[in-house]
């Protein structure tokens, strides 16, 4: 509050530099006083003074018998104020009705009614245009499944009927694109989904090991082939059935897992499930899964969980993939009210945590099989070699040698069994691994890619031929 009374003439120059009209009217309704801005608006001019409120506001104040309720004013929020000339606009009102000193308040708030009117308008077109975008892209990726699944089928059948050799290879390579092709149909198809808020997420009873377990196994195949180690580990006060989306759940899993695999060429992933809090039926489990993969940085980090994201246009083109995954994980997560979380350091790895609530299962029957499966995969896994992961890319370390002989040693199968896609990874860990080693051995490795990459078997032995002797000159031997 400020110092010190307002005096009369303060109050006129106030009531005239309000954007409020200001009427003073007695207890019949004639007009007192009026400021400017009611000068303005209505039209009367100084004749103002001494019109009846009910000529204002014919709608909410008129009485055939042309009496006067003062009531009817002190009621008054929003209405229509008229003109002289007939025309009127729409106010919000407020009064205070004291007999003989009466005042009214109204704003004109036929801009703001026009704006929202106008926002409402935008709002539902903007509605209908995503509607028409999201059933045109669903429409669209319905149709582009049935050739993709055509194409596979075909080639499926072909490869059963007994081929070998460079089609053999050929055929392998159309059936992956394939599948990629479907996984990102499916990705943009939930993504169409989860924009049209049209996602339902299922409450059934599942086995939550077996369900982790579905997961590791999709990823087993390329964890193996690029000579990774996957630890699992379940915190054991989590029942084994639970009830929730198993489908999508799995999903999260999978996406996170397979990003996990694809940005790591050298140490291990290792996935962690707790029970955080239970209320009741309901259940909260918080995942952590870690890989020692090339790392996000914090600029990257954040656009990572946008749509159509990929934190660098280069890592891309290498490892491929539409952007979408983190996209559809996020908002699904969010869906099972949980959220996602990363915590990342470029070059030394990732961990993406996050949290879902789901229920417990009404009649919980424990058979104990997921769980045996689960001891089945902790066992036999040295991951203290990879406690310092920065050390198996110094060179020379014995860290870095046993992990240059393990990939050299599967780069060798690999090419006898000319399985070349598997060969090149290798061959590229490889090359990472001599990072920081001298020239020579860097443009050998370097060429040794090269020739892998290119599928040629009598180049690629020779090179790699030169490559271990000059390990054996450098280092003493592999
Ligand atoms: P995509 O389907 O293209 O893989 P995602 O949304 O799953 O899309 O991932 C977006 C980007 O985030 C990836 O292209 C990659 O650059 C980065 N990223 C995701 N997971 C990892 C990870 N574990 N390690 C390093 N980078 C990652």
């Amino acid at each position: 509050m400020g110092k010190g009374a307002l005096q009369g003439e303060d109050i006129c120059n106030f009531a005239d530099a309000s954007l409020e009209i200001i009427l003073k009217f007695d207890r019949d309704g004639t007009v007192l006083y009026g400021n400017s801005k009611a000068i303005e608006e209505l039209g009367y001019g100084e004749n103002l003074i001494g019109i009846g409120l009910e000529a204002l506001f014919p709608a909410q104040l008129h009485q055939e018998d042309g009496s006067f309720h003062m009531e009817a004013v002190a009621q008054m929020k929003d209405g229509m104020m008229y003109r002289k000339n007939g025309t009127c606009f729409p106010v919000r009102m407020a009064a205070k009705v004291e007999g003989e000193r009466n005042l009214l308040f109204a704003i004109n708030v036929a801009k703001r009614i026009e704006t929202e009117r106008k926002l409402v308008r935008m709002k539902e077109e903007m509605e209908e245009t995503l509607k028409v975008r999201n059933e045109f892209v669903a429409n669209v990726t319905h149709e582009l499944r049935t050739p993709v699944n055509g194409i596979r089928g075909h080639v499926t059948n072909l490869l059963e009927s007994g081929v070998s050799g460079e089609v053999k290879n050929t055929m392998d390579i159309i059936i992956r694109c394939c599948e990629n092709m479907s996984a990102i149909i499916n990705n943009i198809l939930d993504f169409s989904k989860l924009e049209a808020g049209k996602f339902v997420i299922e409450q059934k009873e599942f086995n939550f090991y077996k369900m982790v377990n579905h997961a590791v196994e999709t990823n087993i195949t390329a964890i193996n082939a690029k000579g990774l180690h996957i630890m699992v580990n379940i915190d054991k006060a989590i029942p084994e059935y639970l009830a929730g989306d198993e489908l999508r759940l799995t999903q999260i899993l999978n996406n996170l897992l397979s990003n996990a695999v694809k940005f790591t060429s050298v140490g291990y992933i290792n996935i962690e499930v707790t029970k955080t809090v239970q209320f009741d039926d309901e259940i909260e489990l918080f995942f952590i899964v870690t890989d020692t993969g090339i790392g996000i940085s914090p600029e990257e980090k954040d656009k990572l969980f946008k749509s159509f994201s990929q934190v660098d246009a280069s890592i891309t083109r290498k490892y491929g993939g539409t952007g979408l995954g983190l996209a559809i994980t996020k908002q699904l997560i969010e869906l099972m009210h949980g959220s996602i979380h990363l915590e990342s350091e470029k070059g030394k790895g990732s961990s993406f945590s996050f949290s879902v609530c789901l229920h417990m299962a009404k009649d919980a029957k424990e058979d104990g099989k997921g769980k045996e499966q689960f001891e089945f995969i902790n066992q036999n896994q040295d991951m203290s070699k990879y406690e310092n992961i920065e050390e198996i890319f110094q060179f020379g370390t014995s860290k870095n040698m046993q992990e240059i002989t393990s990939k050299m040693e599967k780069l060798i199968l690999s090419m006898e069994v000319e399985a070349w896609d598997k060969a090149e990874t290798f061959a590229h860990n490889i090359k990472e691994l001599v990072e920081q080693a001298p020239k020579e051995i860097k443009k050998a490795a370097f060429r040794l890619e090269m020739n892998v990459r290119k599928g040629e078997y009598d180049k690629s032995v020779e090179y790699y031929n030169n490559l271990r002797a000059l390990f054996e000159e450098n280092i003493g031997g592999m």
